[in-house]
């Protein structure tokens, strides 16, 4: 009789999507036919564009994180992916650098803020009708003075940068993880941002 063989458990991978304009998680999905060796590779426990899970779980083994940390609710999952997460990537230069939402950064300093600033022009100068701030509770999470990038707010292991990062650049980035390797990441095509 032969002994069955135990197959070792999968990578338990996440990926999140904080202020970003979910671009990075399309180019995620440009992997194509790649996501069948991939979900072969790990379990996916948590994800918006391959998951319905609600609440970030305890033992992620790798995370990557689309986008900046502009609001409350950001912060919030930032904190809590973060003490449940093993590796944590910056993934794209929302996470890396702030980039687009991080423009509002350039009212801070005037009167009322960034926050102030960008919730008036939304809602009260370029309204064509019914011109008001959100005001019914958890409709809109409250805003950050402002906007950051990921590791300003938690500790990351890893920068995976690009405007979006190309699928060719997630693949080979997560092909090294997956072998246990350090992730090479030389050249241009590995790190140029935009
Ligand atoms: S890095 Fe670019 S593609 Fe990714 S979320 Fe930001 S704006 Fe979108």
């Amino acid at each position: 009789m032969t002994t069955p063989q135990v197959q070792p458990p999968k990578l338990r991978f996440a990926t999140v999507w904080l202020a970003g304009c979910s671009g990075c998680h399309m180019s995620f999905l440009d992997l194509d036919e790649w996501l069948f060796e991939l979900a072969a590779a790990v379990e996916i426990v948590y994800s918006p564009v391959a998951s319905d899970i609600k609440v970030f779980p305890e033992g992620v083994d790798l995370c990557l994180v689309e986008g900046a940390v502009a609001n409350a609710d950001n912060l919030a999952l930032a904190l809590q992916l973060r003490a449940r997460s093993k590796l944590v990537v910056s993934f794209g230069d929302c996470a890396v650098s702030a980039n687009v939402p991080g423009l509002r950064n350039l009212w801070a300093g005037v009167a009322g803020g960034s926050r102030q600033s960008v919730l008036e022009r939304g809602y009260v100068e370029l309204a064509d009708r019914g011109a008001q701030h959100p005001h019914a509770p958890g409709i809109v999470p409250e805003l950050l003075e402002r906007v950051l990038p990921l590791h300003e707010v938690i500790a990351v292991d890893y920068f995976l940068p690009g405007c979006p990062p190309s699928a060719e650049r997630i693949r080979e980035f997560l092909e090294d993880l997956l072998r246990g390797e350090r992730p090479q990441q030389q050249g241009a095509e590995q790190l140029r941002f935009g």
